[in-house]
């Protein structure tokens, strides 16, 4: 059997290491190396994720994953720690006590929205797909609380497409928060980098025999024979990871488009600390940027001989060309950084980073097998309702599974 799987990111890499076991596997990717939306910079002798990452105590499949390809005891538990940027100064939000200090919100309403967070995680999701973030907030804790709390939070990640946005999203978000002890919450990381799960699936489905074609983009399929011929070669089975939109337009079958949105994603090299030791610190302060994640806040400065510091910003449709250098400019203004102290710079931007979960978009999930195509990736059901490399490990295997199925029942 003859595969092809467009797109080397995490959720193709899975399925390919199952696949590569019985088929002969050919990964296309457009880019000059796998990894997708985790890939990797090499900054000096270390790795750095192009896209900020940590993984959650819940990633189940994940962690089997790692077990599975060896790399179990690279995994470490660090504190993330969270904070909030208003009025020009920054709130760390960790302790109960630094929760009580937080002015923008009353001694009621940090209990409301306490009681609210813990329920969380027995809602059920489904149940929210048809509502929108805002409606739900606004029903359950009242205008302020969204509009101090839970909009700024909104804004940082949809902008302007906030309010379309489902409360199934929001709901699942607050609940994997929720899932945290007094001493704050504990997130994964892979000492080394996420990179080392990429490359190390990448070497053992190329020991298997899988061919991967980088800077390699899928521009033409069409089906032949009971089969596809991808970029003038024919294969027996197509699995496409790429966005459904993509592979409509390359001549796949027609899918129903997933909205998607960009990230643009900059990451700094500084020889100080900015965000006053927090990892994670959103804007409520409107700027170009949603929100500042110190990774070096996370994993320690001295892996890296220095600071790492992201810059996240989204964006609907195109970005805006002069958005890096607002991007920059507003952070060293804002936070008293010297541009020439800034001593390095990369800029990541990927225009479909991840779907934007409007109300009723479950019903756009298109299945894994769709006009003799498989599809799985980031817009599958696993992924839903926030994409991730657990939902995108779940839909490479469970996709694979299937394809090996369609072969040995014909
Ligand atoms: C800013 C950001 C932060 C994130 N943070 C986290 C986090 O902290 N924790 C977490 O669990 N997840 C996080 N994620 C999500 C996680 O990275 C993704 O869910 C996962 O990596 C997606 O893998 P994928 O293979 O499904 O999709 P992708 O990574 O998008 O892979 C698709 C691949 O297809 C390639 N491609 C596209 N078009 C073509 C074509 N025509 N021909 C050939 N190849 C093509 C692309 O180059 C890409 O390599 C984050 C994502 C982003 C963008």
């Amino acid at each position: 059997m003859r595969v092809c799987i467009l797109g080397g990111g995490l959720c193709g890499l899975v399925a390919a290491l199952q696949l590569s076991k019985s088929s002969e596997v050919t990964i296309l990717e457009r880019d000059g190396d796998p990894g997708g939306c985790l890939s990797s910079y090499q900054i000096g002798g270390a790795w750095v994720e192009r896209f900020y990452h940590h993984c959650f105590a819940g990633d189940s499949h994940l962690l089997s994953l790692l077990s599975e390809i060896g790399l179990s005891d690279r995994l470490e538990w660090l504190k993330g720690t969270t904070g909030s940027f208003a009025d020009g100064k920054i709130y760390p939000l960790n302790t109960p006590l630094e929760i009580l200090r937080y002015p923008y919100l009353s001694a009621l309403d940090k209990a409301r929205l306490a009681l609210f967070t813990m329920r969380a995680r027995r809602q059920k999701l489904e149940d929210l797909d048809t509502v929108t973030a805002r409606a739900f907030i606004v029903d359950r804790l009242g205008e302020k609380i969204y509009t101090q709390f839970f909009r700024p939070l909104l804004m940082s990640k949809f902008g302007d497409r906030e309010d379309e946005v489902s409360a199934g999203w929001l709901i699942s978000r607050v609940a994997i928060r929720s899932n945290r002890g007094l001493s704050g919450e504990y997130l994964g990381y892979l000492k080394g980098g996420f990179h080392l799960l990429i490359e190390r699936l990448a070497e053992i489905a190329g020991r298997q025999g899988c061919v991967i074609e980088t800077g390699t983009p899928a521009t033409r399929m069409e089906r032949k024979d009971g089969g596809w011929v991808v970029n003038g070669t024919r294969y027996d089975q197509v699995l496409s990871t790429i966005p459904p939109q993509e592979v409509t337009r390359i001549g796949g079958p027609e899918l129903p488009a997933i909205p998607y949105q960009g990230a643009a994603c900059m990451t700094l090299g500084l020889d100080r600390d900015i965000t006053a030791g927090v990892y994670w610190l959103n804007m409520k302060d409107p700027a170009p940027y949603g929100a500042v994640v110190s990774h070096t806040n996370f994993i320690p400065p001295e892996r890296y001989g220095g600071r790492i510091l992201y810059l996240a910003s989204y964006f609907q449709g195109k970005m805006e060309p002069d958005l890096p250098q607002r991007m920059s400019d507003d952070f060293c203004s804002r936070f008293g950084v010297a541009p020439e102290s800034i001593r390095w710079k990369k800029m990541a931007v990927e225009p479909f980073a991840g779907p934007v979960y409007i109300t009723g978009y479950r019903n756009h999930i298109p299945a894994y097998e769709q006009g003799g195509l498989f599809l799985a990736g980031m817009f599958s059901l696993p992924n839903y309702p926030e994409r991730s490399m657990e939902g995108s490990i779940v839909s490479g295997t469970e996709v694979a599974r299937r394809m090996e199925e369609a072969i040995t029942h014909g």
